[in-house]
């Protein structure tokens, strides 16, 4: 009789339409890239609505439209796809390319960061080749990058039609469209004892599509003691405690509790 009751259950989830749908196989994470958009296959139903929504039909938007402003997305419509969890939405990147500048607006995100400094302070990212890890979400389709991805300032690349240069640049692997990221170097500030336990800015990137999300602090940091000078420059954050000993000052010396959050200026 329970197994009955359970079906009984689930009966309207499984009738006519829905079922139908529901019985397709889910596309793999790669799938609903710009170029297969094309081909996709039938996608189950949208959450909340009655049946799924065929928006498949028309909604190849290839590469050659783009110029000639054909891509029917470009009239600021957006397709849904199904992304393994949940839908989403995905924008086209032709319709950026026919009807606004190709690059995204640029938006400054700031990096503030918060601890507790036992006896240090001036405590900063050391060096060109310092390797700011960063977890990226594209701010067209909102793909978010499953790797840490990491920009240093040594590293410059230049953007197309000579707009300048960015730290990274990378193409959506989701909506095709080209994003890019800089570290402000101007921007880099240190952290030190007067910060104690606030967050502060430490460093602001410009985001062209490239949008920081969550930040992990590894190797390369340096501080120095606040009294001795004593430079400690192979700092590492990862665990997000530091602990070590002040020979000069004959005391202990500590970073801990290393929290960040990211705001937009
Ligand atoms: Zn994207």
């Amino acid at each position: 009789m329970r197994t009955r009751t359970v079906r009984r259950r689930r009966l309207p989830f499984t009738t006519g339409r829905k079922a139908a749908a529901a019985a397709v196989a889910r596309p793999s994470r790669a799938e609903p890239s710009h170029a297969t958009m094309g081909v996709r296959p039938r996608l189950p139903p949208r959450q909340g609505q009655g049946g799924g929504e065929d928006l498949g039909g028309g909604s190849s938007c290839q590469e050659g439209m783009r110029g000639a402003g054909l891509c029917w997305e470009g009239a600021g419509r957006q397709s849904s796809y199904w992304e393994g969890r949940g839908w989403g939405k995905v924008g086209c990147a032709g319709a950026v390319d026919a009807l606004s500048p190709a690059t995204p607006s640029p938006q400054k995100i700031a990096l503030q960061l918060k601890a507790t400094l036992e006896n240090v302070t001036n405590l900063r990212p050391l060096g060109e080749d310092f390797r700011w890890y960063l977890k990226m979400k594209c701010g067209n389709c909102g793909e978010i990058s499953e790797k840490w991805q990491y920009i240093r300032l040594m590293d410059t690349v230049a953007l197309k039609g000579g707009r300048g240069s960015a730290s990274m640049v990378q193409k959506c692997k989701l909506c095709a469209r080209e994003n890019s990221i800089e570290i402000l170097s101007s921007t880099i500030k240190s952290y030190n004892a007067e910060d104690n336990e606030k967050f502060k800015t430490i460093v602001e990137f410009e985001c062209r599509g490239l949008e920081p999300i969550d930040f992990q602090p590894q190797a390369g940091f340096a501080a120095e003691g606040v009294e001795s000078g004593t430079v400690f420059s192979d700092i590492n954050l990862q665990e997000k405690d530091w602990t070590d000993y002040d020979e000069k000052a004959q005391e202990s010396v500590g970073i801990y509790e290393v929290t960040h959050q990211f705001v937009k200026c």
